[in-house]
């Protein structure tokens, strides 16, 4: 996100979108680009901080065009779903002008840890945006704004907006009414204002315990959206609050609580998935009733809803996916195997690929799944025109030039060179030496070859890539019948890039590694977490369709240039697919590779 273009605010703009060009259009930015036109927000002012409508008075215009925000709980860890809606968010604004928020909807008091905080915002820094308008601002608390809320309930109250309501909670229930039946007037909706005061001052004072009493505006019991039919707005909590300490007692709602955050910080376009459409009318009539009390500015913030990211074989649950790391089903949030941010950090996904996987799948109104793929792909067309390529030998089989000797010398070793990139000759050469002894992929080897096998098997000449042509002469195996060894003798004068190389021709091209300068490396090939598609769709228990292979270890050898690795550099391991050195395990001393996709898609069918 940048800051406020270096223009006059609210300077009129003819093209929409000098920064994206290729962005394709969304209802999102239809409505955006509308209110800009109509000039919707071009009189808010912004006093630097958030606030109430006096404290906005007197500012000047607001630099920003447009404030969006990303409101998360801090309740765990982000997941792909999240990255969505910051890609969104953060998006819209820096596209239009705006200025996104971070803000902590720390509104429930149990459930936040600093870990979490902590997480959210490397995240979201992760991903490339600053939020608040600078760099490193802090990011907005929704606690900090608990004075406001409580004044808005008093308000309401005084208003004949609000009421105390003590029925028990199944009595609340039974009263509410269904879709189809109307719900009862509760027999303390008629309270005076006196008493609904005295009563949620006494709440306050912590003279009563949880749930004995909830406030809850005044609507109608009788709407057919039931989210009108006198929501409650403040709940008893006896709680310690992680930024409040004890200072109280009661605990502003959700449905109460965004809205009022959303117009403090005075947000034009707050956006949020579908599940919230029924909360919209309340979220209007609040800001109407606030507007009414001078207590927010005019015009008010609204809502909007776009479809929640569902992508296969993923949940994307924050309560799922903590069940997953506490029974140790995973080796924490950030395994890469799971849809964490962090975890798809780990993995070896980059910024730009989520940035653009976000773009590809766009926003709708409509409930999609999203095939995973398409995010696997997002991440193969970012780092193909880029990572070094590497040679590796997961599952090594000794290869033996049974000819060497006496065409090279004993002990000989023939340096052998590869392009770091096949495209960007700029970034060099790898060297690597080819020996007597070298390792190839132990399922390049078969003894009697399928139709269409044209790598080794006895009497077959195939190329050792960047190497020599060598023609297979057998293999022994041990007591077991296993393969212990591949034999081979060399062709001479075949040497790619030697001239008259390649008279000698050949239908396979192998990959290897020498037994005289490959380097050991733990790489870990994973695979999806799930089977199932869709494993927690309809109720299905997601635990039953867990993958039991996806996560296999193998010692593997690679090209000795790979001992310069840095942690988190990505490669091509030629013919495998792309690996990244692990964030966390791998150092000089212990080389560790995690394969982040494959080189081709081989889920699709
Ligand atoms: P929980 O899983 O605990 O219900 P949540 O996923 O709604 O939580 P929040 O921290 O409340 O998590 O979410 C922050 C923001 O991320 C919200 O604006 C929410 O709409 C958005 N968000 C969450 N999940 C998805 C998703 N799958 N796709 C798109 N946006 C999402
Ligand atoms: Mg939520």
């Amino acid at each position: 996100m940048s800051s406020p273009p270096a223009q006059a605010p609210h300077a009129p703009q003819t093209d929409k979108s000098p920064s994206s060009p290729s962005k394709s259009s969304n209802f999102l930015r239809q409505i955006i680009e509308q209110d800009l036109q109509a000039g919707t927000y071009s009189q808010r002012t912004w006093a630097g901080t958030p606030g109430d409508a006096q404290h906005h008075a007197q500012s000047p215009l607001d630099p920003a065009r447009i404030r969006t925000r990303f409101p998360p709980e801090p309740n765990g860890y982000l997941h792909v779903g999240h990255a969505k809606s910051i890609c969104l968010n953060f998006g819209l604004a820096r596209d239009y002008g705006g200025i996104c928020h971070l803000r902590f909807d720390d509104t429930n008091p149990e459930k936040e840890d600093a870990e979490y905080v902590n997480s959210i915002v490397d995240a979201v820094r992760w991903l490339g945006f600053e939020w608040n308008g600078a760099p490193d601002a802090t990011a907005y608390q929704a606690s900090d704004y608990f004075d406001f809320m409580y004044r808005a309930a008093e308000y309401l109250i005084e208003s004949g907006h609000a009421y105390v309501d003590e029925q028990s909670a199944e009595d609340m229930r039974a009263n509410r009414g269904d879709f189809n039946t109307p719900g009862k007037d509760s027999p303390f909706r008629s309270r005076s204002t006196q008493d609904n005061l005295q009563r949620f001052r006494d709440m306050r004072a912590g003279l009563l315990p949880d749930g004995a009493a909830v406030l809850r505006a005044k609507i109608s019991m009788s709407s057919p959206n039931i989210n009108l039919r006198d929501p409650a707005i403040y709940r008893i909590k006896h709680a310690r609050h992680h930024n409040t300490g004890d200072t109280w007692c009661i605990y502003p709602m959700y449905t109460f609580a965004h809205p009022i955050e959303d117009a403090l910080e005075h947000i034009t376009h707050s956006i949020c998935t579908l599940e919230f459409e029924d909360q919209r009318p309340f979220y209007d009539w609040l800001m109407a009733r606030l507007i009414e009390g001078q207590l927010i500015s005019s015009p008010p913030p609204r809502q909007y809803e776009f479809a929640r990211l569902n992508l296969t074989y993923v949940i994307t649950s924050k309560r799922k996916l903590a069940q997953l790391v506490q029974e140790q089903r995973v080796q924490g949030w950030d395994d890469p195997r799971m849809p964490t941010i962090v975890g798809l950090r780990r993995r070896g996904y980059t910024p730009q690929s989520i940035l653009a996987f976000a773009e590809r799948i766009g926003v709708t109104k409509d409930y999609a799944w999203i095939d995973y793929s398409t995010l696997e792909g997002c991440l193969r067309e970012d780092l193909d025109p880029q990572a070094p390529r590497a040679m590796a030998v997961l599952d090594p089989l000794p290869l033996v030039i049974t000819n060497w000797d006496e065409l090279m010398g004993a002990g000989a070793l023939d340096p052998c060179s590869a392009p770091v990139h096949p495209h960007l000759p700029e970034l060099g050469k790898r060297q690597f030496m080819f020996g007597s002894r070298l390792w190839i992929e132990r399922g390049d080897y078969e003894e009697s070859p399928p139709k269409g096998f044209f790598r080794m098997f006895p009497g077959n000449k195939v190329r050792l890539k960047y190497g020599h042509v060598v023609e297979c002469t057998g293999a022994l195996k041990n007591a077991q019948g296993n393969i212990t060894e591949v034999q081979a003798r060399l062709i001479p004068d075949t040497k790619s890039g030697t001239p008259g190389s390649d008279s000698v021709k050949v239908k396979g091209v192998i990959t290897w590694v020498s037994a005289d300068d490959g380097i050991e490396a733990e790489v870990r090939l994973y695979d999806r977490l799930f089977s199932d598609p869709q494993p927690d769709a309809g109720g299905k228990d997601f635990l039953a369709s867990l993958n039991p292979t996806s996560l296999k270890v193998v010692h593997a050898l690679v090209e000795p240039g790979l001992a310069q690795a840095k942690a988190a550099q990505h490669f091509q391991f030629e013919r495998h697919g792309y690996f990244v050195a692990d964030r966390v395990d791998h150092s000089s001393e212990r080389l560790v590779f995690n394969l982040a996709v494959g080189l081709k898609d081989n889920w699709a069918k």
